[in-house]
């Protein structure tokens, strides 16, 4: 391995969202930043590739980006200069019932709460102090420790946000559809939704929606990663890709290393010295089901049964609360759901880049069993079926994963897990360990920056920042 120097300020290793975002806030610090990758592309879970036909440009991973949007350290970094273009669809989300009919997560606040007919005034009453503070709101949440800013908004938003999104649903709306489109909102926590603390996923993502939209990248989320290690290397930075790090003999010597990987990982990198306690205390970190994830070329767009769907970057499938939440609970408990909720996008409705003249790309996942080896696919498309018949006719190619594969493609999602880790209300904040400085291992110059660490998962290279912020 030749690297530029012999010795370097500062080397990360792993180029997702969180890696590059800890290399830019080092590279504002030190003279000499390398940056280390397994893959041949930088991007991690924001990478795009032609998974299935030529021209049919799919979002391997993370597809819809809130979370990055507004991330209080990508705004700072203007990514647009280095090409990033953001594309609102023109509704966020659509959550389709059976019938024919749709729920729909509006950009305005007030036209969803005027279509939730007797449940309006309650979604009002609950998210609209929230939607009109959002960015002190989310200044807050995405932060290492919970010592807010906004004390006041965060007590508000703390009493709401520590129930159950089962509680929550149940006490502020009437209407089953009303708690089906909460419940989907909070299944992205991927833990059961009577769990403490699950209704702050539905919350947020619902105030996200609101208050930046649910965009997704021109061209396919890799141009958020582009963007990120173009910023970097105008920097000055180093990016070396296509070296898997097995031990600290891999890289070159250094002041300070910081690892985008997981604790298991981290544990099976050689040569770091860290203490057998420290080691005892992260092989304790658990983490969460898995997804099998699917991606489709087609040869027309979704036929929707309920209209509005097509006018939605994101689809939540799944029907009622109750068909939610079983469908959570299988997987948390390594069941295998054969009714699963899953979480679609189509991202070329609203970006003709993405797939060649008439062709469109569908992207979707469900929750399944940790480490399970088995593709899920047809459980999806059946599940897509129930919501727009004639679909399977649509598909010219498809590419999927089970949540085993998806490991093998990148090492950080163990067992399929998406999030770096089970993101309970005790290891949200607790990750990889409790600490006043999570970031930092029991060796004085190594560091921990994935998504294994506060804030959590999502593109929003906040663990990275405040990582390489706190050194
Ligand atoms: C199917 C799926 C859908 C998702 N959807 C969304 C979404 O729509 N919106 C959203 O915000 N989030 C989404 N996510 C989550 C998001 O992708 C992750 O939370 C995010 O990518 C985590 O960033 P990270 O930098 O911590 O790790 P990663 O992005 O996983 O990056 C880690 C990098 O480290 C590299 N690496 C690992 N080990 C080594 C080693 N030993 N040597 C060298 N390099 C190494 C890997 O190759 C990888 O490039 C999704 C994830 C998946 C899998």
């Amino acid at each position: 391995m030749s690297f530029a120097r012999d010795h370097y300020d500062a080397v990360v290793v792993g180029a997702g969202p969180n890696g590059l975002a800890a290399a830019i806030t080092l590279k504002r610090k030190f003279r000499s930043v390398l940056l280390v990758e397994a893959k041949e592309t930088v991007g991690g879970g924001a990478r795009s590739a032609e998974l299935t036909l030529p021209g049919f440009i799919h979002d391997v991973c993370s597809a819809v980006h809130p979370l990055a949007v507004s991330s209080p350290f990508f705004r700072q970094l203007e990514l647009h200069r280095y090409g990033l273009e953001w594309i609102q669809p023109e509704i966020p989300l659509a959550h389709p019932f059976g019938d024919g009919e749709a729920l729909c997560l509006h950009r305005s606040l007030a036209s969803t709460a005027d279509v939730l007919g007797p449940d309006g005034k309650a979604y009002m009453a609950l998210l609209q102090p929230f939607v009109e503070n959002h960015e002190r709101l989310l200044s807050d949440v995405l932060k290492p420790l919970p010592i807010p800013e906004h004390p006041f908004l965060m007590a508000r938003f703390g009493l709401k946000a520590l129930c159950s999104a089962k509680n929550l649903a149940e006490a502020k709306f009437q209407s089953s559809r009303t708690r089906a489109l909460f419940a989907g909102l909070a299944a992205h926590a991927m833990i059961p939704l009577n769990q403490t603390a699950t209704a702050a996923f539905g919350i947020l993502l619902a105030v996200l929606a609101h208050g930046v939209g649910w965009p997704i990248v021109k061209g396919g989320s890799q141009g958020l990663a582009d963007a990120l290690s173009h910023c970097f290397r105008d920097k000055g930075g180093e990016i070396q890709t296509g070296i898997t790090v097995g031990s600290r003999g891999d890289l070159p010597r250094a002041d300070h290393y910081f690892f985008d990987v997981t604790p298991r990982q981290l544990l099976n990198i050689g040569g770091l010295d860290l203490t057998e306690s420290y080691r005892s205390r992260l092989s304790r970190f658990r983490y969460g089901p898995g997804v099998c994830k699917v991606d489709w070329a087609l040869s027309a767009p979704i036929p929707w049964k309920a209209e509005v769907c097509r006018k939605a970057g994101t689809v939540h499938l799944g029907g009622s609360f109750e068909e939610i939440e079983a469908s959570i609970r299988d997987a948390h408990a390594g069941r295998k759901c054969v009714s699963p909720y899953v979480v679609l996008t189509q991202p070329s409705l609203f970006d003709p880049t993405r797939a060649p003249q008439g062709g469109h790309t569908a992207w979707a996942y469900c929750h399944a069993p940790h480490g399970s080896g088995e593709d899920v696919a047809d459980l999806i498309e059946g599940r897509i079926e129930q919501y727009a018949p004639g679909f399977r006719g649509l598909i010219l190619a498809k590419s999927s994963l089970s949540p085993a594969a998806m490991e093998r493609y990148n090492p950080n999602y163990v067992g399929g897990d998406i999030n770096g880790g089970l993101q309970d209300l005790f290891q949200l904040y607790s990750r990889p360990v409790l600490s006043l400085f999570p970031y930092r291992t029991s060796k004085k110059n190594i560091y921990i920056c994935s998504s294994s660490t506060p804030p959590g998962g999502g593109v929003h290279g906040l663990c990275g920042y405040y990582a390489a912020r706190g050194l």
